[in-house]
């Protein structure tokens, strides 16, 4: 093992290093020297490259929930430009959300979370465009947003939403990525069932089960819990529209934040399945 080097504060890039150096089966296309500088710390990576970053900024992501989760998740695509992002919210700002809710300030406490995190987004990266949306979103209004996405993310507060959101993720065969976190526990995983063996997030709760419906209005949540998991989830969505390594279909990851332990637990495709099963 050998140390990471952190701070990243250096400059040493510049627009003619992407152009005379370009990532090896790319070249300079459609970015331009205002995009490669922005973005030169993805082009750098083997992984990503031009190609790559260009996968980015013609994917679209929906972001169902714009609070604890939804927030930092929406931050790393628009900084990381993703070339659209839907945000779908239909509550306002109010102070107890502050503690944990990055995209919103306290002068915008009364106003749409839309657009407020809309405003947020645009200051961070003014070249992508946001689409905010004050409503909540169901059934067939739901399955047109989530066909026009590359992929959604699940940054919602309860299991009526999730449900609806894994159905339409499964009629539509678009990857779902999938956040909860309450007091200290966070849970991530994703639901991708463009994948014939992967399962769906009903396979994992099935929505005839009683679960206990956790308010998470009402209950405590440590406040960088939900940075964890929903940047977790902005790079698990980064890495599916990017087309990167691998993802977290088939695996539920647990976190305990108290002890700061990670648990893994494989998850199977159910044939029984009331959503996606045979
Ligand atoms: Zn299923």
């Amino acid at each position: 093992m050998r140390p990471l080097c952190f701070g990243d504060t250096d400059t040493g890039y510049a627009v003619e290093d992407a152009k005379l150096h370009p990532h090896p089966q790319t070249a300079a296309r459609t970015m331009n020297d205002n995009q490669l500088l922005r973005y030169s710390r993805h082009i750098l990576l083997d992984e990503i490259g031009i190609e790559g970053q260009e996968k980015l900024l013609a994917g679209h992501a929906l972001v169902i929930g714009a609070g604890g989760l939804g927030s930092p998740a929406a931050y790393y695509l628009a900084s990381a430009g993703i070339g659209r992002i839907t945000l779908v919210d239909n509550d306002t700002v109010d102070l107890t959300n502050l503690q944990r809710q990055i995209l919103h300030t306290t002068e915008r406490i009364g106003q749409p979370k839309t657009q407020s995190g809309k405003r947020t987004l645009a200051q961070i990266n003014p070249e992508i465009e946001v689409v905010a949306l004050t409503e909540r979103v169901q059934d067939e209004r739901l399955a047109e947003l989530v066909q026009q996405a590359s992929v959604v993310l699940d940054c919602s507060d309860n299991f009526e939403t999730r449900h609806a959101i894994n159905r339409a993720c499964v009629a539509h065969r678009v990857p779902l990525v999938s956040g909860a976190a309450i007091r200290f526990d966070g849970q991530i995983s994703v639901f991708d069932t463009r994948r014939d063996d992967a399962p769906c997030y009903a396979c994992l709760f099935p929505p005839d089960q009683q679960f206990e419906e956790v308010l998470c209005s009402t209950m405590g949540v440590f406040a960088p819990l939900v940075g964890i998991i929903g940047t977790m989830q902005a790079a698990e969505a980064l890495k599916l529209v990017a087309g990167i390594g691998e993802s977290l279909a088939g695996r539920l990851l647990l976190l305990d934040a108290r002890n700061m332990e990670w648990t893994s637990i494989r998850i199977a495709r159910s044939d029984s399945c009331s959503v996606c099963g045979h």
